[in-house]
C-alpha cells in the first residue's frame, strides 16, 4: 500500500556543497521537526563533482522517508535541479531552499505558517542581506526587471530561493515544459494569492558561489527572452528611427544643395550616406519584423498552459 503523503515537502538543490551538507541535513531535520507536521527533505544533487551525491545517498539511508536523494546524472543548473525535486515532491505545501545556508531553515515554519493560511506562493525578504555589492546591485537590476514582467501581481525580491508553493501552484510549474525557467517568477504567473515574509540571510557557509557573472548574465538573458518580446520591438523601432533619419538627412541635403551649390555635402557622398541610413533601417525594421514571427513560435514551442484551473466547483442538485 502506498504510504500517506506526508504534508511539508522541502526541496533542496545541490551542487558541489560537501562542506555544507551535513549541517544543512542537521539544521532541516530539526526544523522540521519543531513544525509537527509530517514532512520529506528532497537533494536533488545536480551532478555534483565532490562527495554531494555519496554524502545524499548517505543521508537518504539514515532518514528514511524523511531525506529523499534525486541524483541527476549531470550538472543542469540550479532551477532544473529545483525542477527535478518538484517532480518528486509529494507534500501539500512545497518549499524550496538553497543547501548552502544562505536560507535558514529555522525560517521554513514562517512559510508554512502562510501556505497554510491560504496563500499559493510565499515569498521572502532578506534582512540584512548578506551578499556582495555586486551581487546586490545585479539583484537590484533582475528585482525591477522581473517587477516591470510580471506586473500587478508582484512581489519585492525574487532572488531568494527560499519560497513556498501550493501543490496547485507546482503542478502548473511541472505543466510547463520549457527549458531555462525561472521558477519564482513563473509561479507568480499561477498564483492567486500570494505573501512575502521577513527572513533572515547568512553568508555562504563554506565553498563558493556558483554563479559567476557570465551565469548571472545568461540568467538575465533567459529571463528576458523567456518572458517577452519587447526587446524585438525595440529593434523594429530602432529601424524605422534610423530610416526616418535617413530620410530627413537627404531631404536637407537636398535644400542645401538647392540653397548653397550643388556640390555641397561632398558632391553626393553625404547622398549616398543618406540613402545608406535609409537601407540600414529597412533592415533593422525587417529583422524585427521576423523577430515578432519567431516570438510567436517561440511562444507556441514552449506550449505553456494558457490558463490553469484550480478547482471546478459544482453545487449539487438538491432533491
Ligand atoms: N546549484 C545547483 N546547480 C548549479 C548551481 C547551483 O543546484 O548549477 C545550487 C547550489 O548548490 C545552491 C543553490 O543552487 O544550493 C544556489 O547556488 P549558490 O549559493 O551558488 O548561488 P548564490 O547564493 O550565489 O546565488
Ligand atoms: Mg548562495
Amino acid at each position: 500500500m502506498a504510504e500517506k503523503n506526508p504534508e511539508i515537502s522541502v526541496v533542496i538543490p545541490v551542487y558541489n556543497e560537501e562542506l555544507n551538507l551535513k549541517e544543512l541535513v542537521d539544521r532541516c531535520i530539526a526544523a522540521c521537526n519543531k513544525i509537527n507536521r509530517s514532512y520529506e527533505i528532497l537533494l536533488v544533487d545536480d551532478g555534483s563533482a565532490d562527495r554531494s551525491a555519496d554524502m545524499i545517498t548517505q543521508a537518504a539511508e539514515k532518514h528514511p522517508g524523511k531525506i529523499i536523494g534525486i541524483l541527476l546524472s549531470t550538472n543542469f543548473g540550479q532551477h532544473a535541479a529545483v525542477t527535478a525535486g518538484l517532480s518528486q515532491a509529494r507534500g501539500k505545501y512545497i518549499i524550496t531552499l538553497d543547501a548552502d545556508l544562505q536560507n535558514p531553515p529555522e525560517e521554513i515554519h514562517k512559510l508554512v505558517d502562510k501556505l497554510v493560511e491560504g496563500y499559493d506562493v510565499v515569498g521572502t525578504i532578506r534582512e540584512n542581506r548578506q551578499d556582495t555589492f555586486f551581487r546586490r546591485v545585479a539583484s537590484k537590476m533582475v528585482n525591477h526587471m522581473v517587477r516591470r514582467l510580471t506586473r500587478g501581481n508582484t512581489m519585492t525580491d525574487y532572488g531568494c530561493m527560499l519560497r513556498g508553493y501550493s501543490r496547485a501552484v507546482v503542478t502548473a510549474i511541472l505543466d510547463c515544459h520549457e527549458h531555462g525557467k525561472f521558477i519564482p517568477m513563473m509561479a507568480m504567473s499561477f498564483a492567486r494569492k500570494s505573501a512575502e515574509v521577513h527572513v533572515k540571510h547568512a553568508e555562504r557557509a563554506a565553498g563558493e558561489s556558483k554563479y559567476s557573472v557570465w551565469k548571472l548574465i545568461a540568467l538575465q538573458y533567459d529571463l528576458l527572452t523567456g518572458t517577452t518580446t519587447f526587446p524585438l520591438r525595440m529593434l523594429t523601432f530602432f529601424g524605422f528611427l534610423i530610416a526616418l533619419l535617413g530620410m530627413a538627412f537627404g531631404i536637407f541635403i537636398f535644400i542645401m544643395t538647392r540653397i548653397y551649390d550643388p556640390e555641397w555635402g561632398g558632391n553626393g557622398i553625404f547622398t549616398l550616406f543618406a540613402i545608406l541610413f535609409v537601407f540600414i533601417g529597412a533592415q533593422f525594421a525587417g529583422m524585427g519584423l521576423l523577430g515578432e514571427y519567431i516570438g510567436k513560435i517561440h511562444l507556441n514551442a514552449r506550449g505553456r498552459p494558457q490558463f490553469y484551473v484550480e478547482k471546478i466547483v459544482r453545487g449539487e442538485p438538491k432533491s
